[in-house]
């Protein structure tokens, strides 16, 4: 297979540094190599280094110059709802003009909209759709995402969603790591109990004997499923071999951080009235919260969750943009990371550690991603600035300039 030389990048932002999670000053640690450049052989990364000693070795390879470009590894979004159809252009007119989400449910917006017209849609339609929106994300810079069910709640339709995810895996060069969320909401002919009973003996033991997913999340919210729920449902899926993810402590503070401790699972999502108590827990159990900005800025909220307080207890903060089409309608990253810096406080380096190696642990592939180091994936992005922090300074202006996933040039 060929081989290309990357030349000449004013800033090869490596994350070059320790295979565990990076926390508190390693967040700010990006390993960066001026006038960097990297060799790449079938799909891998083989060296890193300056350019004039990556020139002198890189033989008869294909020149890529990113001169006066910042060169880095593709974003990878650990939490998005990235297949679903339809969209909910309704519910954003009337959020706008004033109405509350109860207003906008009884008049047939909300999630239900979404399952409806998910429900309704073949599986060939979903896939369009979906590739659609593969491409949203690769022109972002994403090259990696994981990607949740939800928008079916019937075990046919959780299935169907779930097969989509393996056809879209085969046909788009965007990375898909599966999770099942069949406990996203409760179906209206259900009580929560009655649901969750179809979830862990109807739906679960399907996903995981046709190795459909590789994650279990659980919507953990008051009007939803309950502490208890929630436990039930993530051990069941824990004992099948399931990794654990949980949307926890959102809208309420419901001890859900502290539930996902409890259970050893990979991470906690949203966290937004998590407290002192919560994070305590997490860091006790090394539980990486993933912190979705865009979702509070979508929904006109202001209560962020509390970064600062996470890195300083230590923990491997991930950043994710939720995109979905009712609270976070945006693929973009760079976005999230300008929504990181002004509204969390966290700096430029700590927003890209958490959107590329952190996130790369949360979705167990850091030895195969997440940054530019021998022997891992050539999934980068070039971006048309010279600085890193540019990426979150400039903000709803597109600075990509090209994205590589495994070494082949994907867009652009
Ligand atoms: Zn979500």
């Amino acid at each position: 297979m060929r081989s290309l030389a990357v030349l000449h990048a004013s800033e090869l932002v490596t994350l070059a540094g320790s295979k565990r999670p990076r926390v508190g000053r390693e967040l700010s640690e990006l390993a960066i190599i001026r006038d960097g450049g990297m060799l790449i052989r079938d799909g891998k990364i083989e060296k890193v280094g300056p350019s004039d000693e990556i020139e002198k070795n890189g033989g008869d390879s294909e020149i890529v110059d990113a001169r006066g470009r910042v060169v880095m590894p593709g974003f990878i979004d650990a939490h998005t709802h990235l297949l679903f159809a339809g969209n909910r252009l309704d519910d954003f007119e009337r959020r706008a003009q004033g109405e509350t989400y109860e207003q906008i449910a009884k008049a047939g917006g909300g999630i239900w909209s979404t399952v409806g017209t998910t429900r309704a849609a073949s599986e060939s339609d979903l896939l369009t759709q979906a590739k659609e929106h593969a491409n949203w994300f690769l022109r972002c810079g994403t090259t990696t995402v994981e990607v949740k069910s939800g928008y079916g709640l019937t075990v046919e339709d959780e299935l169907k969603i779930l097969r989509v995810m393996c056809l879209l895996k085969k046909e788009v060069p965007l990375e898909i790591v599966p999770t099942f969320l069949g406990a996203h909401a409760v179906p209206r002919e259900f009580s929560p109990d009655e649901y969750l009973e179809v979830v862990v003996n109807q739906m679960l033991p399907r996903v995981t004997a046709e190795n459909l997913a590789e994650f279990c999340d659980v919507f953990c919210e008051r009007g939803y499923f309950d502490i208890d729920q929630s436990r039930r449902l993530l051990s069941a899926a824990k004992k099948l071999g399931l990794r654990l993810r949980g949307h926890v402590d959102q809208l309420t503070n419901s001890g859900g951080a502290k539930l996902m401790a409890e259970l050893g699972a990979s991470t906690a999502d949203h966290l937004e009235q998590a407290n002192e108590q919560g994070i305590e827990a997490l860091k006790k159990a090394n539980v990486q919260p993933v912190l979705l900005p865009g979702s509070v800025y979508a929904l006109g909220s202001s209560r962020y969750p509390r970064a600062r307080e996470m890195i300083e207890s230590g923990l491997s903060v991930v950043l994710a943009t939720d995109f979905n089409p009712g609270s976070s309608p945006t693929p973009s990253m760079p976005m999230v990371l300008s929504l990181a810096c002004t509204q969390m406080k966290m700096s430029p380096a700590e927003a890209i550690t958490a959107s590329t190696v952190n996130a790369a642990h949360s979705l167990n592939r850091a030895d195969k991603i997440g940054s530019l180091e021998p022997g891992k994936l050539a999934n980068f992005v070039i971006f048309e600035c010279e600085d890193y922090r540019e990426l979150a300074y400039w903000f709803g202006m597109p600075q990509t300039h090209a994205v590589y996933v495994r070494g082949a040039r994907d867009w652009l």
